[in-house]
């Protein structure tokens, strides 16, 4: 089964969109979302772009405040601390990669946690790390790992001790992934580069999550009948130029219960995260 990630953004973007008429009828105005974009990358930009669309037909405010390649850190500091004190923004979306001579890890930490839609501030990190349960209304989960539990959970996927393997271990996928699982009492492995028998472990596993960077990585072969396999990654197939997962879908989707297309999977639900993720700071600011 091939996840239709299209339908199912369209769905909830839908439900946002009639829950913000709700919300502006209570509050006076919708939630607001600011992204700050930061030079002309080519990914970042059209990325951007794909923000400012899906918020419109979520029915929710979306302002990118766009600076120079040549900003300094002193200038997108000050541009954040002032989206910090703007009371009529709720979360904020610092748009990465930033510029070389930009530190990011600066910039990650003048971010309000408050307001910190893609869960990546330390204080939002250590709150997911300490959390043992799947409760999560205190903070943002960082987006991209949000859309991958969506989909488990939209797919009817029990998680409960299953195996599940991880291949990625970085902060803003692998890692993050693999504890959302666990809290949901799968039983989880996390590979990496350095693993020796990915293959082996890849084999015995119920559930695959793939977010390597590497295009068509994972085969048939890899894979066995009846897995759910969920592709993270967004890669350009050097054969055709065009965009691809990580994994074969072609080859690896007739042995799997549900499998994730690249375009069309993920990537659709991540967008669709960080409007929910917007909301939420709305409503805990108004909440609590
Ligand atoms: P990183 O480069 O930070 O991490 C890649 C991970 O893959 C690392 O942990 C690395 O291991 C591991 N890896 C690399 N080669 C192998 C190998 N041969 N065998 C096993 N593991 C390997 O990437 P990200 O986590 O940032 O992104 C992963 C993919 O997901 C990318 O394609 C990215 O574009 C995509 N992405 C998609 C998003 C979406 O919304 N759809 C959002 C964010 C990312 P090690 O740690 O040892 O180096």
């Amino acid at each position: 089964m091939l996840f239709d990630g299209k339908t199912t953004a369209a769905h909830i973007l839908q439900a946002l969109e009639k829950e913000n008429i709700l919300l502006r009828e209570e509050y006076g105005r919708v939630p607001c979302l600011s992204v700050v974009l930061v030079g002309e990358d080519y990914g970042s930009t059209r990325y951007v772009a794909s923000c400012e669309k899906n918020a419109q037909r979520a029915g929710l405010d979306c302002r990118v405040v766009r600076l120079p390649e040549s900003s300094s850190e002193e200038d997108v500091l000050s541009t954040i601390y002032s989206l910090n004190e703007d009371n009529n923004v709720d979360g904020i979306l610092v748009q990465m990669p930033l510029p070389k001579h930009i530190r990011q890890e600066r910039i990650v930490l003048a971010i309000s946690p408050e307001k910190d839609v893609d869960g990546v501030t330390d204080a939002n990190v250590s709150q997911l790390w300490k959390q043992k349960h799947n409760n999560y209304s205190q903070f943002c989960v960082p987006c991209t790992p949000r859309s991958v539990m969506r989909i488990l959970k939209e797919a009817e996927i029990d998680l409960d001790g299953r195996d599940t393997v991880v291949i990625g271990r970085s902060n803003i996928v692998g890692m993050p992934v693999s504890k959302l699982l666990l809290n949901e009492n799968a039983t989880v492995t996390v590979c990496h580069s350095h693993t020796k028998d990915l293959t082996a472990l890849l084999r015995q596993a119920d559930i695959i999550v793939a977010a390597i960077g590497k295009p068509k990585f994972v085969s048939a072969e890899m894979v066995k009948e009846g897995a759910v396999v969920v592709d993270v990654g967004i890669n350009t197939d050097p054969a055709t130029g065009k965009m691809c997962g990580d994994v074969d879908t072609e080859a690896v989707a007739p042995k799997c219960r549900l499998i994730t297309p690249v375009p069309g999977g993920v990537g659709q639900l991540t967008i669709c995260s960080l409007m929910e993720n917007t909301m939420d700071c709305f409503k805990r600011l108004h909440h609590g």
